[in-house]
């Protein structure tokens, strides 16, 4: 069995009435420090009310090696997915894979067309900023030492930075406050097991130092936002931090209101939102197409892109961040098209999964065997964002059949499956309720990267905090809003 404690006693083991003061300390220290969720609408009709996020009783165990190899890793992925951005004739190629079997991506990239000729190739804005975050899921298969796979990168609306610096402080408040007990495993809960976690901070800098770029001290940074948004607060805490750290203002829209209150001013290029001068477009929606409610916000879209506001991200960077990007980036022929330097290639390359295309490739014959024989070594993603929308194992050969017809397959990547260890328990705590089992943790490392698309030059690149989401072990997704995984800190061994 594939192991990460190898043997230890962990989490400590509590006593009832332990378990009990430690989720009330949790409960109340979450509450009081806006490490919440809006509550679900049905219970809260009034949007008022808030509760606790749902989070891990003790940090999780995670390899220091491992997580140090993923956080160095940030700044050359922040490098390479901008470099794949600025590649129109690249990604247009992609794009040729999706045309009729993806609608979606291909209206992004169609918009992104349009732009670039009313634009005539040159962008009214060349800064283009990158909040990214890259996801890993740890590997260990037999006895062999767990290692690093990366799940995905976003390059949109990657979220919960600005809660997970909160969960870090959150565990740390209660280990200080030895609610832990100190059974066998407490041992190991201790400040310089435990980081502090910049992530809410450090994206409100990548915000902050976009907006210094732009160059007008009164304009404002636009957080497009879905309406009735349940993870509000995650967003909140970066618009906090950045009025606190860059005395910016931030104000929040749904793209419907965007359509109704934004306005491109045609001679300066300014973006206005109900008359403010928009300096960052930050998108926190637009990811998926049920966002896109009107013609009027597909319109919005296009108009923000036009303008002289830098967006986060930009269309052509949003679409780089499609998981067809990743699968073609996977051949080291076409990796070392965007990274030349082979020592940092074989970095980027040793945490890749296997990633083929249901194309009429040779990769794309050998997915189709490999499916008909072993599907249940493999996960099937559609081209789609915000977690439950994948395929797994033996569901996957009935589903591809229910397809329409086999052209349709192209529109997915078959990615094999990462296997974690599997000697990791927790307690989650949900909505005040507490349940035990094995979990599997996914971490997610933020990046921050400001560059010029016209000259590619690199102004801002660094990494930016990280994320540690935990589900039970039997849950195939590990979606925190959607009800199947909590939020974590790393307890680093
Ligand atoms: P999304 O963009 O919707 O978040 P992901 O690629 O992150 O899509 O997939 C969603 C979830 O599915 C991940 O958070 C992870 O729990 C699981 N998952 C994705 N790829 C793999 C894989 N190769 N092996 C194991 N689990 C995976
Ligand atoms: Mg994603
Ligand atoms: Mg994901």
């Amino acid at each position: 069995m594939s192991t990460i404690l190898n043997g230890a006693a962990y989490p400590p083991t509590l006593t009832e009435e332990e378990t009990a003061d430690l989720t009330v300390a949790l409960r109340d220290w979450s509450l009081s420090h806006g490490l919440v969720i809006r509550a679900p609408a049905a219970v809260h009709p009034e949007d008022e009310a808030s509760v606790h996020v749902p989070l891990t009783l003790h940090p999780s165990p995670f390899p220091k090696k491992l997580f140090d190899q993923a956080r160095n890793l940030q700044t050359a992925f922040n490098e390479l997915y901008a470099k794949v951005a600025d590649d129109s004739k690249f990604l247009t190629e992609i794009t040729k894979e999706l045309a009729g079997v993806d609608d979606f991506m291909s209206d992004l990239w169609k918009l992104h067309l349009e732009v670039e000729e009313i634009t005539q190739g040159v962008p009214t804005q060349p800064l283009s900023l990158g909040l990214f975050r890259s996801d890993y899921l740890l590997h260990a298969t037999g006895t062999a030492e767990p290692s690093l796979r990366q799940v995905e990168l976003n390059t949109i609306s990657a979220s919960f930075g600005g809660l997970s610096s909160r969960a870090a402080d959150c565990h740390r408040f209660l280990q200080k406050s030895a609610l832990y007990g100190s059974g066998p495993g407490s041992e190991l809960l201790k400040d310089g097991t435990m980081p502090v976690n910049p992530s809410a901070r450090s994206l409100a800098k990548g915000l902050g130092v976009a907006h210094n770029a732009y160059g007008a001290s009164k304009s404002i940074v636009l957080f497009v936002v879905q309406p009735g948004e349940r993870n509000a607060f995650d967003q909140r805490w970066l618009e906090y931090y950045l009025l606190e750290d860059f005395g910016v203002v931030s104000v929040r829209a749904s793209l419907e209101e965007v359509a109704e209150f934004g306005e491109l001013d045609l001679a300066s290029k300014e973006f206005r939102y109900k008359g403010r001068h928009v300096a960052v477009v930050y998108y926190r929606a637009g990811y998926t197409p049920t966002d896109y409610t009107t013609p009027a916000t597909w319109e919005a879209r296009k108009t923000m892109e036009l303008s002289k506001a830098i967006k986060c991200p930009t269309l052509a960077t949003h679409f780089a961040g499609a998981k067809k990007v990743q699968q073609v980036l996977v051949d080291e022929l076409v990796l070392a098209k965007f990274v030349p330097d082979n020592e940092v290639r074989d970095k980027l390359k040793g945490i890749f999964a296997d990633i083929l295309p249901l194309d009429d490739s040779e990769l794309g014959k050998k997915a189709r065997k490999l499916i008909g024989t072993r599907p249940e070594k493999y996960v099937l993603k559609p081209q789609r964002e915000g977690g439950g929308n994948n395929v797994y194992r033996d569901k996957i050969p009935g589903f591809l059949k229910d397809l329409k017809d086999e052209t349709l397959w192209r529109g997915y990547i078959l990615m094999e499956l990462i296997e974690p260890p599997q000697d990791v328990r927790n307690l989650i705590i949900r909505a005040g309720k507490v349940t035990e089992g094995n979990v599997i943790s996914e971490l997610g490392v933020f990046g921050c990267v400001l560059w010029d698309s016209t000259t590619h030059e690199i102004k801002q690149n660094f990494e930016a905090g990280w994320l540690l989401r935990t589900k039970f072990a039997d849950s195939e997704e590990g979606g925190v809003a959607a009800g199947f995984g909590s939020i974590d800190s790393v307890l680093l061994i």
